[in-house]
């Protein structure tokens, strides 16, 4: 059997690796970071099936997630709508799921080198994982984990005027705030204090307060730029996985779910191309169309979406909505996952 060699140990990477080496295929990842590690993200998981997860063989590690159903909108401090999920979304860190993911893959015996860099180039049995390309963009993406913050239960999204962020309980009584903003240079300072300057100048001065009331860890504190939301650019002969392929506004709480199954539907050809059953160019092909089909009409939704979120026209019509329970959430929902 030939080797897949995973460029990238995120969750894709590290999903996919778990799901081949469960059925035997050799892997080995190769991760430019090490292990554990905070990252930009907001730490909830949403619209995932049992069945994927299964299929991938991580289901043990969402185990102890935490499971919120009820979501609070803001805006600007006011809440404007209340919310409960069909399908409860789970809260676990990315410092203890990318860490349960490595040993679990480690455990199955694939390979993972970390600390190492390995060019994106396409190449026979190479995967790209490696997320979105660094390209120049207008969005700032921030996070840190917080402790004692004074709450509603289950998860807080609050929309301001120059972005939205995100709070979601995980473990140990932390609460993961992250918000995607619009680049201002204006808004400075080192660690949380940058948070904090953005979340203030969105119009989030309750939240600020609230925070400054609870114990920050700044060691938790991370921000990425240089991120783009939609389809991703990359060679077209390119077995791509996750971030690298695509990438949803972070609203939805589903770009986890998207590296996950991307990860599951590239199980099969990636099989059949190490067992000798089919070429690699095939291979890759089939995978790329079956991503293409069951993507694209979240990634066209989601966008549309975040656009009129940001907007102040937008947010006016979507507060109007939520005040009178008259947003379709539901449907919403369906069309983003
Ligand atoms: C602000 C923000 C908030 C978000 N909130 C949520 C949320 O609440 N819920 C949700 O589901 N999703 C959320 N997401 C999206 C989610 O974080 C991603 O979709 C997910 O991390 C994608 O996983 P990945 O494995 O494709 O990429 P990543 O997790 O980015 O992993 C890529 C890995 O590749 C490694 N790498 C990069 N280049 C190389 C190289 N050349 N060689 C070797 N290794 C390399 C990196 O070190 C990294 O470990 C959010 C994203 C942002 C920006």
């Amino acid at each position: 059997m030939k080797t897949v060699r995973i460029i990238g140990g995120g969750l894709a990477g590290l999903s996919l690796a778990t799901g081949l080496a469960k059925r035997r295929i050799p892997v080995e990842v190769i991760e430019a970071g090490t292990y554990p590690r905070h990252r930009v993200c907001g730490e909830f998981i949403s619209g995932i099936d049992i069945s994927t997860l299964e299929k991938l063989g991580i289901a043990a590690e969402l185990q102890d997630a935490k499971l919120h159903t009820t979501g609070h909108w803001y805006r600007e401090d006011r809440k404007i709508m209340t919310m409960e999920l069909p399908d409860p979304a789970r809260g676990i860190s990315r410092w203890r799921l990318d860490e349960r993911l490595q040993e679990r893959v480690q455990g199955l015996g694939g390979k993972i080198r970390t600390e190492t860099r390995a060019e994106r180039t396409p190449a026979e049995g190479t995967v790209l994982a490696a997320g979105r390309p660094m390209e120049k963009s207008h969005w700032l993406g921030l996070k840190c984990h917080v402790k004692g913050l004074r709450m509603d239960s289950g998860l807080e999204m609050h929309l301001g005027n120059n972005g939205y962020v995100g709070l979601t309980p995980v473990e140990d009584d932390r609460v993961n705030v992250c918000g995607l903003f619009q680049l201002q240079p204006e808004n400075r300072g080192k660690g949380s204090d940058r948070l904090m300057a953005y979340l203030a100048n969105g119009g989030h001065r309750g939240l600020v307060e609230r925070l400054r009331d609870s114990e920050i860890d700044e060691t938790s504190f991370s921000g990425v730029s240089a991120l783009s939301l939609g389809w991703q650019k990359h060679e077209d002969d390119a077995f791509v996985v996750g971030d690298a392929g695509s990438v949803i506004p972070p609203f939805t709480g589903n770009g986890m779910s998207m590296a996950f199954e991307s990860a599951a539907h590239s199980i099969g050809p990636l099989a059949a191309w190490s067992l000798g059953s089919e070429s690699w160019d095939s291979a890759t092909r089939r995978a790329m169309l079956i991503k293409r089909q069951a993507f694209r009409k979240r990634i066209r939704t989601s966008l549309a979406l975040q656009q009129a979120l940001l907007d102040p026209r937008g947010q006016n019509v979507f507060e109007f909505l939520s005040r009178r329970n008259m947003v379709p959430f539901n449907t919403l929902l369906s069309l983003v996952r």
